[in-house]
């Protein structure tokens, strides 16, 4: 395994970093205000887009770019770091054209878009000129668990028409947002479960699609937004499917495994923000005669927090170079380790972080109740912990029912050889 960043990467990085120093850790007291009035347009978004592009700090994500569309063209691994740098700021990674859900959806429609999809949607995403939801969750249903999706698609003629209520569509508030990816079941009564779903193209001035509310996360009702939509009758033509029909839930598959990892890198970069918070408030506070870095409680905080993040960033790393390597499939495994262990570790960081600040920490004045807002959310974002812990343990269970069951060469029980002979005649428990 090498995870030595290529010299393309370490100089983006520098410029990122000087870019943020530069033009986005500046406006961020800007941002928070104007974030706040509710009409999801930060006044100075299109401008600082424009001058990252002009400096080739740009759709970096997509390691698959054609010649003629406009990025970087980098591997995961060689992303990871920048990932990680603009995340730093959680609203950092729109200026570079980066940010979910529409990285996901330009994905999507980059291995699954016809030429048409692409140049009606994936282009103007490149451009940065749209935004873009991604439409799953369903109130009603429990959607951990994808096969359950009720949403309707159902084909009439040259059109599908879709029945309805999906929430948590992220982005989808924004005036400059103008499509959603719907997925939606079109065979229901197929008998693979996992083979009844589609993915469609709405665009979101289509009559029938109705944004009703904003759902306020942690009470907080946030600048991305996370919407709740009918739709209604909403039809579409038939060449709006993305991929083959009946082919959603494999293709929602393909979308969360790189999208995983950008989420973990950003996390990353949050949790880093707290640290260096919490350690720079521990040089300024004194209590009991002592700075807070002279506690030996405060200690710990800070050494925890600084193991967790280094083996956080090197599992994410192992997650980026096996899908570079090897492909997402292969790398399935590593992408549910870190979708389980990043939040968690960034929780743990940030709740740190607060504790250390004392009543400052849970105030506006610092960015850490709502980078602890996200890192909270992302434990039930793209599938909840235990989904993901259910798949590593499945995955760990059938390894070892497949591998040799020699463990009792590690007993050392007297009758050690009884123990031998018990466990190689044990059934093996049915799948
Ligand atoms: C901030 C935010 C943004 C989001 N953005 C989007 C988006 O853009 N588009 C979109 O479609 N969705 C989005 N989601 C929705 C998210 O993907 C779902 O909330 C998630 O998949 C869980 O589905 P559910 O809410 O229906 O929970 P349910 O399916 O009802 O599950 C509830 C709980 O049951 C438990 N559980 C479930 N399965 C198991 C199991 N196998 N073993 C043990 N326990 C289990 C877990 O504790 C889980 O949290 C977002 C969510 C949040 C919070």
């Amino acid at each position: 395994m090498d995870f030595a960043y290529s010299e393309k990467s370490l100089a983006l990085q520098a410029k990122l970093r000087a870019f943020m120093d530069d033009h986005v850790i500046p406006r961020h007291a800007q941002f928070v205000e104007e974030a706040g009035n509710g009409t999801h347009v930060i006044s100075f978004m299109n401008d600082l887009k424009a001058l990252a592009r002009a400096e080739g700090l740009w759709n970096m994500f997509l390691p698959a770019l054609e010649e003629v569309e406009p990025g970087t063209r980098l591997s995961n691994l060689d992303y990871a770091p920048l990932a990680e740098i603009m995340g730093t700021l959680p609203w950092a990674s729109e200026v570079f054209n980066c940010s979910a859900p529409d990285t996901g959806n330009m994905e999507i429609l980059h291995m699954f878009g016809t030429e048409v999809q692409k140049e009606q949607w994936l282009k103007p995403l490149l451009n940065g000129q749209i935004r873009s939801a991604f439409s799953m969750t369903e109130p009603d249903t429990a959607s951990a668990d994808a096969t359950n999706i009720e949403t309707v698609i159902r084909r009439d003629g040259d059109d599908y028409v879709i029945n309805g209520r999906k929430w948590f569509s992220t982005g989808a508030a924004s005036p400059n947002c103008k499509f959603a990816i719907v997925m939606g079941k079109t065979a229901p009564d197929n008998p693979n479960r996992h083979e009844q779903q589609s993915m469609v193209i709405v665009p979101l001035d289509t009559p029938g699609v109705m944004i009703t509310r904003n759902i306020p996360v942690i009470n907080h009702e946030s600048y991305e937004s996370h919407c709740e939509i009918v739709y209604r009758n909403v039809r579409v033509p038939v060449t709006n499917l993305l991929g083959e029909e009946n082919a959603g839930f494999a293709i929602a598959q393909a979308r969360l495994g790189p999208g995983r990892i950008h989420h973990c890198m950003r996390s990353i970069g949050q949790a880093e923000l707290a640290f260096k918070l919490m350690v720079e408030r521990t040089l300024e506070r004194k209590t009991f005669g002592k700075f807070l870095h002279e506690h030996g409680m405060v200690q710990e905080k800070i050494a925890r927090s600084r193991i967790e993040i280094e083996q956080a960033r090197l599992l994410v790393l192992k997650a980026a170079w096996l899908i570079d390597k090897y492909g997402t499939r292969a790398a399935r495994n590593e992408v549910g380790l870190i979708k389980v262990a990043i939040p968690e570790m960034q929780c743990n960081v940030i709740d740190r972080a607060i504790q250390v600040f004392g009543g400052m920490g849970v105030t506006p004045d610092l960015p850490l109740m709502d980078i602890w807002t996200m890192a909270r959310c992302l434990r039930i974002a793209d599938g909840p912990d235990e989904v993901h812990m259910q798949t590593i343990a499945r995955t760990a269970v059938k390894e070892a029912k497949n591998g040799p069951r020699d463990s009792y060469r590690f007993m050392t029980p007297p009758d050690r050889d009884k123990e031998r002979d018990l466990r190689e005649t044990r059934p093996v428990a049915a799948e």
